[in-house]
């Protein structure tokens, strides 16, 4: 099978990989039919993730169709389409039974594209697929699902529940990339007064604005801080969340929280972090920092299913699987791009089937390459 794998920093390519197989019996092996690309996969090409290693096939979210089951799966059967959590978990262990996923101790956590194979690939081995997985239901987008792999239960748990946003609050998002639009956007299940959004990109302020904020700070002077407390009458905000994770997005949350508010973290730190606790320890916040459990896809799955959220307002760009290079080409210059999320199809595309459709009836080929090549796209659903 095809798959785009690491290959040491600064290297990835686009090559044959063998299939998966099961090798526990609550593994589930799916045909992807839609992944993306994650920040935390250009992290790791560049080489920030040491845990993933050369060979790794990368990706972490996804939807897909179960091809084969091990014995003891027993939520899920062979043709199902299913969510792919980023994060597995066996729901046993003393960190599952408390909710804990990202912690589980019998192996689980953020494993898919870091310590085993991922879902940017043909096929994938899903670990622990009873707890791991999620059906989809059948009227379900399922392109807009993938947003609930990763983004949204991330900006969600890690940024809105963390933060504990209630209605009227002042909340401030810092950075608008698509973790820092997914709080944005979950964290108007709650009704906050004003959302303030902090970015260095026009583009994503625009966005910003569409998804909810209420007004947006360009940080192109690193003055966000003293524009935060002007917006506020030198109040602060109730809930800063840091959706960026570099110590001056970090510093930022430090200035503007108010006395009793929440700074929640949720960006990725790759160096150290002042703690201004000489200005902080008697200010009654709260710091939360997290890796995300998904324990909230369920109840995010029926809000998307009742069209309260609109993931497919985060999808800018499509490509089939064979494209994927060209994906993370277009992924890692998403300034430039204006590219928020990208989806990547296994399989023909249905405008790609058309074009194929014309060119194969000008060659005047045999009709049933086309039909066939219909089924194909119609058994992934798309
Ligand atoms: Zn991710
Ligand atoms: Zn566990």
């Amino acid at each position: 099978m095809k798959a785009l794998v690491y290959h040491g920093p600064g290297f990835r390519s686009y090559e044959e990989k063998p299939m998966p197989i099961i090798k526990d019996s609550t593994d589930a092996i799916l045909k992807m039919t839609k992944t993306t690309i994650c920040g935390t996969d250009l992290h790791i090409i560049k080489g920030d993730v040491p845990s993933v290693t050369d060979g790794r096939i990368l990706g972490h979210e996804g939807v897909g169709i179960i091809e084969q089951i091990g014995e003891n799966v027993s939520n899920f059967h062979v043709g199902e389409h299913v969510l792919i959590s980023c994060i597995s978990s066996c729901g046993k262990c003393t960190n599952c039974k408390k909710r804990m996923y990202s912690h589980c101790e019998n192996g689980g956590g953020w494993i898919l594209g870091n310590l085993i194979n991922g879902t940017q690939a043909e096929y994938v081995r899903i670990p622990f697929a009873d707890n791991s997985l999620y059906s989809i239901p059948a009227e379900a987008d399922e392109e807009a699902l993938v947003m609930l792999s990763d983004i949204l239960p991330t900006g969600f748990e890690c940024g809105v529940l963390n933060g504990q946003i209630k209605p009227g609050d002042t909340v401030a998002v810092i950075g608008a990339g698509p973790i820092g639009l997914a709080v944005i956007l979950t964290a108007q299940f709650y009704s906050p007064s004003e959302i303030i959004v902090v970015d260095n990109d026009d583009n994503r302020l625009e966005v910003a604005k569409k998804f909810g904020a209420t007004q947006v700070i360009h940080n192109d002077l690193g003055n966000a801080a003293e524009k935060i407390m002007v917006l506020t009458n030198n109040r602060g905000v109730d809930v800063a969340v840091e959706a960026i994770g570099i110590p001056s997005s970090f510093d930022i949350c430090q200035a503007i929280v108010t006395a009793g508010g929440h700074i929640a973290n949720v960006g990725v730190h790759g160096k150290p972090v002042q703690l201004n606790l000489d200005k902080l320890w008697a200010q009654n916040i709260t710091l939360t920092t997290q890796l995300v459990d998904t324990v909230t896809t369920p109840m995010l799955l029926k809000t998307v299913m009742s069209g309260k959220l609109q993931p497919s307002q985060f999808i800018t760009h499509h490509f089939t699987l064979d494209e994927v290079m060209q994906a993370y080409d277009t992924f890692g210059n998403a300034m430039k791009e204006e590219a928020l999320k990208v989806i990547i199809t296994n399989g023909i595309m249905m405008d790609k089937v058309e074009q194929v459709s014309d060119i194969f009836s000008n060659a005047m080929l045999e009709q049933t390459t086309l039909k066939d090549q219909l089924a194909f796209n119609d058994s992934l659903g798309g």
